[in-house]
């Protein structure tokens, strides 16, 4: 509770600094907790890591292709278009994207490349790989109880943004921000940007942050560094463009459990809107 409270305010502080003129703002000084469309609620994304066959994994990271596949027909079924986020934002704010998901791969496993993309392909989906900018081509070394596995080489990144897959900012090192100190911050959301821009010769725009922590210091170098948005996972006062919250779906998420899921999303995220709005008033 005590964490939550302080968290409020500080996102309170970081409104409150806030040019009043919002509309005149350039897109970097976005107050953190706008959302990402005026009056509406979050958009539904969804949280991938890693679509492989995987004997043993103790975080729960990895849905089978099959499982993937059938998850993917289930939306294609409901009438959704899954889309990268930044078509999502894009779509969003031209008051258009009712019907689309966004789906998101963390870490850039190299089996994105592999599974993901020729499931997603046959529904003419897209999607954003979110990787490390300082590991590509490396491993998972991060997670020391899982499987060792491979990730998307500087050569793959750099085809698949060719082929209009968005490619987001995880980070260096894959380290957790709150805590780091505001040149560590400044440099873990710049500097992961200019190397992935360099591979994919382009704008990247889009920032997830390892797992899935921020607080708002995190949120303010992101916004800083010149992203456009940035993906958490749970709902927190912090909850808008620059901390989107993301729903996990693993390999026991069958049908069934995903509408549930939807169904958790909206709550959430209502309860959010009415914090904001609560909060809004007493500022
Ligand atoms: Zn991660």
């Amino acid at each position: 509770m005590d964490n939550e409270r302080g968290t409020v305010r500080s996102a309170q502080a970081g409104v409150t600094n806030a040019p009043p003129d919002r509309a005149r703002l350039p897109r970097s000084r976005r107050p953190v907790g706008e959302p990402t469309a005026p009056g509406s609620s979050s958009p539904w994304i969804l949280m991938y890591h890693s679509v492989a066959v995987e004997e043993e994994d103790p975080y729960q990271l990895t849905v089978s292709p099959e499982r993937f596949a059938e998850q993917i027909a289930w939306l294609h079924r409901r009438g959704r278009r899954g889309v990268s986020v930044r078509e999502l934002m894009r779509a969003r704010a031209q008051g258009r994207g009712d019907r689309l998901v966004g789906l998101t791969f963390d870490d850039g496993y190299a089996d994105f490349a592999r599974y993901a993309v020729p499931i997603l392909q046959a529904y003419g989906f897209t999607a954003t790989a979110y990787v490390v900018a300082d590991l590509l081509g490396q491993d998972n070394g991060w997670d020391t109880e899982g499987p060792r596995k491979e990730l998307l080489t500087v050569e793959e990144v750099t085809e698949l943004a060719a082929s209009g897959w968005e490619i987001g900012s995880h980070g260096l090192g894959h380290q957790a921000l709150p805590g780091l100190p505001a040149d560590v911050l400044a440099m873990q959301t710049r500097e992961s940007r200019r190397l992935l821009e360099e591979v994919v010769d382009g704008p990247v725009t889009g920032f997830c942050y390892p797992y899935g922590a921020v607080d708002l210091p995190a949120a303010l170098a992101v916004r800083d560094a010149g992203y456009d948005y940035a993906c958490a996972i749970a709902h927190s006062p912090l909850t808008g463009r620059f901390a989107l919250p993301r729903c996990y779906v693993g390999d026991r998420d069958g049908t069934w459990r995903l509408r549930a899921k939807k169904g958790r999303h909206q709550l959430r995220d209502a309860v959010a809107e009415l914090r904001r709005v609560r909060k809004g008033g007493r500022t």
